[in-house]
């Protein structure tokens, strides 16, 4: 049984997909007018391991993830600039060219970092018309207001505004009046209310829309919204995020949803902490704001970076240096040389405690998913691997790998690497005998041997290819042929 712990109720929960064959999951995807940090990254890659521990057991997953390119102000409570047509001016490119241009980068640092591609990643500017009929539905249901700068959502009159806090009402209120971020909006009710669509300034140049509530923009959070619900459904099972989306965004997104629909939005919501760097949050100032490609040119693999991004528990920060970063590499390379050796290491005879040992190897294995069924505690896992891996350290060293033992400890990793997405099906591949060619070309030579009769060299031959490669000779009378040995 899987249990996530659910911020809407603050508590672990089983598990309990919508559907049994298919599992819904939105993530919000970043807004394209910067290259993303590692610690966005860390996010996306913690998504990566909740959807390969799904897939894991057997589930389908349909995954979402949007693409901001308008509508996302300088505060997520909705104000000032539009950061994405900032961004633009200032380096005078259209929206689209800054929103293309870091979309690239963003899916390029995906693939690197061997993250599973969503199936959908839909841009906001494509979904006007889903995001206004939204807004209209709103309106109908008397939950919208005319401000002066665009039409806004009266959280007063969502009953239960806030619930994915914690905090009541009037304290959301009050933090954000003392948080001193809002704007002071003509018309605006409450602290808490926030923009669907916003006006037209006449200043902007494009992604401009006309629209029954005047010319002008979506709101952020109407976007996800409106793209969750398009592709998932009303009612769906995983909404994730960073931490820092709790308060404002899905906040927002579970008010707008829900009293649209007069539906359940979301059952489960899965947030993830946040990575620090040298204990400090991530800062322009301390420079100390790192992307892919950052630490990539320090010298270090992407495989690195990833290992590093998932090792620590998901609710928890994560401190990134580049001292933790180095042991991570280390420990990369400890495990892939690992993988070498496994795949290459000469194959014992059977011994009496072969069960034994596969055994513990397989309760190892066992103990690496259900530390991963408990909310996802990779530190536990990754403890449980390496367990696996000094355990059949000592094996190859005591000389006692057999065949059927290797192949159980490589079923193993391979199983455990489905999650952690660490391309260890690679290494394996590397440590195995070049065969096909070498075990032609030992054929060759031993028939060459028989011909001149020097039986002696052909049976050394033969004894070889039983050894290192666990291949059977037959002479027939059509000449040799060869094939696998029967697995004990
Ligand atoms: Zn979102």
């Amino acid at each position: 049984m899987l249990r996530l712990f659910n911020t809407l109720t603050r508590s672990k929960e089983v598990f309990r997909p919508i559907s049994q064959e298919i599992v819904c999951m939105y993530t919000c995807g970043i807004t394209a007018y910067y290259t993303a940090h590692i610690g966005n990254m860390r996010t996306y890659i913690n998504e990566d391991i909740l959807k390969r521990v799904l897939l894991h057991r057997g589930y389908r997953v349909n995954h979402v993830q949007n693409i901001t390119d308008v509508g996302h102000l300088a505060s997520d409570a909705g104000e000032g600039d539009d950061k994405l047509r900032h961004e633009a001016e200032k380096e005078k490119k259209s929206m689209k060219e800054i929103a293309d241009m870091y979309t690239a980068i963003f899916t390029d640092d995906l693939n690197r970092l061997n993250v599973i591609m969503p199936n959908t990643m839909p841009k906001a500017t494509d979904h006007i018309p889903e995001m206004l009929d939204l807004i209209a539905k709103l309106d109908r249901k008397g939950y919208l207001y005319k401000a002066e700068n665009g039409i806004y959502f009266d959280t007063s009159k969502f009953a239960g505004y806030g619930e994915l806090t914690g905090m009541s009402f009037e304290r959301l209120v009050s933090e954000l009046r003392e948080g001193a971020r809002v704007e002071k909006v003509a018309g605006k009710r409450n602290p808490t209310d926030f923009a669907v669509w916003r006006f037209a300034s006449g200043s902007e140049k494009e992604c401009i829309w006309d629209s029954p509530f005047g010319r002008g923009f979506p709101g952020w959070h109407i976007e996800c919204s409106a793209m969750s619900m398009k592709y998932l459904g009303k009612h769906f099972d995983i909404h994730c995020g960073g931490i820092d989306h709790i308060q404002i965004h899905h906040t927002n997104e579970i008010a707008q949803s829900e009293a649209a629909t007069g539906e359940k939005f979301v059952n489960y919501w899965v947030h993830n902490n946040f990575l620090v760097v040298d204990d400090k949050k991530m800062s322009k100032s301390l420079r100390s704001i790192y992307s892919v490609d950052h630490v990539m040119k320090m010298g270090y693999s992407a495989i690195a970076l990833r290992f590093f991004l998932l090792s620590g528990h998901y609710r928890q920060t994560l401190n990134f240096t580049f001292e933790a970063m180095s042991n991570a590499e280390k420990t990369m390379r400890g495990i892939y040389q690992f993988l070498e050796r496994l795949a290459s290491a000469p194959r014992a005879e059977k011994s009496a405690d072969s069960r034994a040992f596969m055994a513990k190897i397989r309760v190892s294995v066992r103990m690496f998913f259900k530390s991963l069924d408990d909310d996802l505690n990779m530190p536990a896992a990754l403890a449980a691997m390496h367990g696996v891996i000094k355990d059949t350290n000592i094996r190859i060293a005591e000389g006692k790998l057999s065949r059927t033992e290797a192949a159980c400890v490589i079923d193993g990793m391979m199983e455990m690497d489905e999650v952690l997405g660490l391309e260890f099906a690679k290494q394996i591949k590397k440590g195995e005998p070049k065969s096909a060619s070498e075990i032609e070309a030992l054929i060759n030579d031993r028939d060459a041997a028989r011909r001149a009769k020097d039986f002696a060299k052909a049976d050394r031959i033969r004894t070889m290819l039983k050894q290192k490669f666990h291949v059977v000779v037959e002479d027939t009378e059509s000449g040799s042929r060869w094939h696998e040995e029967q697995s004990q």
